[in-house]
């Protein structure tokens, strides 16, 4: 099928504040939830008829609940220092798309019914009542940001648009306006415990496939168990390392360093997914009934450990949410009570001398790393500050010998979204996604053009998907995206050390 065309920004030599454009991006909507897949879910069909009632009715609701909400709410001083920060902005210039007026649009409806000068002046403060105009708006702008929280890092008072953004979808869900995207996959992942689909005979089939592969090309059995009751340690990883390019050469990257040390593993049939989308629509519900899928597989397998594969918001979800929303995890082994990166997994081998990898193998690379914004802005690795940063590097700089970083405002925890997360990597929000895309290719292409940079490496499954889709439309080779255990795949000799 033909790719339908859509502008795409011209990169330059540095990355400019765009000229605004108002309204760039307000025709850009994503697909509204069918009114079955909306009550599947325990939330109305379509906009109920009290919606005005009902949205400001949950609003209050959060506030109570989320004492940080209303802190984000009333301290924006409009100092302007978040206005250029967002990808969604710089790739748009659509201003609605700058963070502090994302912001705005719930805020204006805060101040109209839960402040005290918005209920007397509200010109003179910016209230204004929640009108079908004002939903629409939050329906499309709310779905333009991926949650990715850069600009919080910028805000003097660490206001944090994602909370705000994960709010505005939760009333958004609660009057029957839910995204079509982000439910079905919440469905598909509470009735078989992955985003595909993939029912346990088909997964199995999948990884014995992978097996088999693995065995052509090497002539080693490395194996990837499925449901193996007494195994030590669970793998949970995001879907699409089953099926998916770049992501399965991680998964086979797994499978092999799992293999030399010795480990006894399994995947889960049942808690087949790491990504956990109750995170995208602000639903601790959801995302307590998903991660319960993890504590259900880990006790019935009998595993004492369990370790994530390369996912950014999975990660997020495991180690900032999985113990409130699922603990207490006592059952697992005291040295290691919380799950674990599958990064901190393989570091901490190599750091042992666990593996034996040959960075010649990949030689013919020069490579890069895009930090995932989860990782980078919303969970930790390795136990210290940065771990985040340092141990995917670590890995990369021992498994290749030419690394090169981007430019140091855009790594690290000032990393660019790809433009995919957070619920966006839909089709119907392309041209959302190559604007939002922007800034990470101008720094891409500054390395290709500069140093060489022929891959770049990432430990997100929406990241990898996201920039395989996209990157043609940049006139990029999707093929540059690499997992980064895809590398250590690479780089394994496999039948040296066992
Ligand atoms: S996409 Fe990221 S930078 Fe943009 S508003 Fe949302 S959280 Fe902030
Ligand atoms: S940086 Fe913070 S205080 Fe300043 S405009 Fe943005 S959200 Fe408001």
């Amino acid at each position: 099928m033909a790719q339908k065309e859509y502008d795409v920004p011209v990169l330059e030599d540095h990355l400019p504040t765009p000229h605004l454009q108002r309204d760039a991006l307000a025709h850009v909507r994503s697909h509204p939830a069918k009114p079955e897949l909306q009550k599947a879910l325990g939330f109305p069909g379509e906009l109920v008829e009290d919606w005005e009632a009902k949205a400001v009715a949950k609003l209050g609701e959060l506030l109570q609940k989320h004492r940080s909400l209303r802190v984000y709410l009333d301290a924006c001083v409009k100092c302007g220092a978040c206005a250029d920060k967002c990808q969604f902005f710089l790739g748009s210039g659509d201003p609605k798309n700058m963070p502090v007026a994302r912001q705005d649009l719930l805020r204006q409806v805060y101040r109209k019914y839960f402040t005290a000068a918005g209920k007397i002046a509200p010109d003179l403060v910016g209230a204004k009542p929640l009108t079908r105009e004002m939903l629409d708006e939050w329906y499309v702008y709310y779905h333009q940001c991926s949650q990715c929280r850069r600009c919080s890092l910028f805000c003097p008072y660490g206001i944090d648009t994602a909370e705000i953004s994960m709010a505005a979808r939760e009333i958004l869900d609660h009057i029957g306006m839910g995204q079509k995207y982000t439910n079905e996959v919440i469905l598909k992942c509470h009735q078989l415990g992955n985003n595909l689909g993939l029912n346990p005979a088909a997964l199995r089939n999948t990884v014995e496939g992978l097996e088999e592969d693995i065995l052509d090309d090497t002539g080693v059995p490395v194996r990837l168990p499925v449901d193996e009751k007494g195994a030590d340690v669970l793998l949970v990883t995001p879907s699409a390392d089953f099926f998916a390019e770049p992501q399965v050469d991680g998964l086979i990257g797994y499978a092999k360093v799992f293999h030399q040390a010795g480990l006894s593993w399994t995947l889960s049939s049942y808690a087949s997914e790491a990504g956990n989308f109750g995170m995208f629509i602000g639903s601790y519900d959801h995302m307590q009934k998903l991660s319960a899928r993890i504590r259900k597989a880990a006790l019935d397998l009998g595993v004492k450990r369990i370790i994530i594969g390369e996912c950014g918001h999975a990660w997020r979800a495991a180690y900032s949410f999985l113990n409130t929303t699922s603990g207490p995890w006592n059952f697992l082994d005291p040295k290691y009570p919380h799950p674990q990166h599958i990064c901190e997994y393989t570091w901490d081998l190599i750091q042992k001398g666990g593996l034996n990898l040959d960075a010649t193998a990949n030689d013919d690379k020069v490579v890069t790393f895009h930090d995932s914004c989860n990782p980078a802005r919303a969970a930790g690795m390795g136990g210290y500050p940065g771990g985040q940063f340092d141990i995917p590097r670590n890995i990369l700089k021992t498994v290749c010998n030419k690394f090169v970083d981007m430019h140091p405002d855009t790594i690290r925890e000032k990393t660019f979204c790809c433009g995919g997360g957070g619920g966006l990597l839909t089709e119907e929000l392309m041209p959302v996604r190559i604007a939002g895309m922007k800034p990470r290719m101008q720094a891409l292409k500054q390395v290709m053009d500069e140093k060489g940079v022929t891959h770049m490496a990432a430990i997100c499954a929406i990241c990898k998907s996201q920039f395989t889709g996209v990157m043609p439309r940049y006139g990029m080779d999707p093929y540059m995206i690499v997992s980064l255990h895809q590398l250590v795949n690479n780089a394994i000799q496999l039948g040296t050390k066992e």
